[in-house]
């Protein structure tokens, strides 16, 4: 384990960008943050049209086992309150349960986001001794739009067998008095799949009586998501974001629900990082990346170092000085709209990426909408493999 990251300062303390009343809240968060979520790898079987990180699509830059033992001692230094694991596709890596063993075995709980492709049946065992919660994103409530969402034929089968499988474990674990698996399904939504919001609570979450939680949030326009013609035709509209984090929207979904289900929804703009919605205490987690690279803000391309290098504490605090970069202020102060975010998204990941960065940008194809004959193609063909 690391030893404790020294020499820390409150370095955004007296930075006159931020908003009166900041001073208190920025001098806390530069104390570490309060959640992590670790992408470990990025190699993914699936090819979702909204995917963040272009996982799959890039090389996966992950660990030898033991640097990702030095990255989980480092961010377990920060002490947390939780670290999700998330990728790419988490399920992937050779000696994943170990790293989960060695962060929940440090008192810290771990979330494990899966797309449910590379789950296998050998793994309960392993998610119920080392894992807090496992979160299996399912994107549609039918094979025919979780499938071209989440661009590979069959996902929405192994989705449904991951949740099968961890539905069954838990039964069996609670009859032998062992504590369950907590498990449940985490639907991002895009137009393609607004309107089949109740069918998770009525035809999904039925399937499977030992499912603790549902939760709904609109895709971002972040990553491929970004691209104009996927925010011309698959982002939510304003209006049916504001409907679904609507007291009446949330009621009504719960009211669907089994009554062993927690139903959430968020807009996610607490992922934003606009400066006012900091000032108002919505401070993202930090975001690593596989190889310890840490982004400066969560959701856009950048990174302020690497915690194998450095004291993680250094780290955390270069990334909060990049929240009230000029560039970041004028991009995010005065979006308001889906598409304004995205526009400013654009020009974030632009400025603060890599030259590589720039250049897996200018490499995306264009979004092709439903029902094309180029998005048919894309919703069924195998991945290429993962780099
Ligand atoms: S499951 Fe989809 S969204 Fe998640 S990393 Fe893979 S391609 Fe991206």
């Amino acid at each position: 384990m690391l030893s404790p990251p020294t020499g820390w300062q409150p370095l955004q303390a007296d930075r006159k960008a931020w908003p009166d009343g900041v001073r208190e809240l920025v001098m806390d968060v530069s104390k570490g943050p309060r959640d992590i979520v670790w992408d470990i790898t990025y190699t993914c079987p699936l090819r979702c049209v909204h995917c963040y990180s272009e996982s799959g699509r890039r090389p996966s830059r992950q660990l030898s086992h033991e640097d990702m033992v030095r990255v989980a001692d480092a961010l377990i230094s920060l002490r947390p309150k939780g670290i999700v694991l998330s990728g790419g596709e988490p399920l992937a890596v050779r000696g994943i349960f170990e790293i989960a063993d060695r962060i929940t075995g440090a008192g810290i709980p771990v979330i494990l986001y899966t797309g449910g492709w590379s789950f296998q049946p050998w793994m309960v065992d392993e998610l119920a001794r080392t894992v807090t919660r496992v979160s299996v994103s399912v994107d549609g409530a039918t094979a025919q739009v979780h499938d071209r969402v989440r661009g590979r034929a069959g996902s929405f089968q192994r989705a449904m067998n991951t949740l099968a499988t961890l539905d069954e474990a838990a039964r069996e674990r609670r009859a032998r008095g062992e504590a369950p698996v907590e498990f449940g399904l985490d639907c991002t939504l895009v137009r393609s799949s607004f309107d089949q919001m109740d069918d998770f609570c009525t035809t999904i979450a039925p399937r499977f009586p030992e499912m603790s939680f549902i939760w709904y949030g609109p895709a971002m326009p972040i990553g491929l998501a970004s691209r104009t013609g996927f925010v011309e035709h698959e982002i939510l509209t304003d209006a049916q974001v504001d409907l679904l984090v609507s007291a009446a929207q949330h009621t009504h979904l719960q009211s669907l629900a089994p009554a062993s289900v927690q139903v959430s929804v968020t807009d996610n703009r607490m992922l934003q990082m606009r400066p006012d919605l900091i000032a108002a205490g919505l401070i993202p987690a930090m975001q690593v990346e596989p190889d310890g690279n840490v982004r400066a803000m969560a959701i856009y391309e950048g990174t302020v170092g690497n915690v194998l290098t450095e004291p993680p504490l250094e780290v955390w605090q270069r990334a909060i000085a990049r929240w009230s970069d000029p560039v970041v202020t004028e991009a995010l102060g005065p979006a308001r709209t889906m598409k304004q975010w995205a526009e400013a998204t654009r020009r974030i990941d632009y400025v603060f990426g890599t030259d590589d960065d720039r250049a897996r940008i200018d490499r995306r194809p264009p979004f092709a909408a439903a029902g094309t004959a180029a998005n048919a193609a894309a919703g069924t063909a195998a991945p290429e493999r993962a780099g």
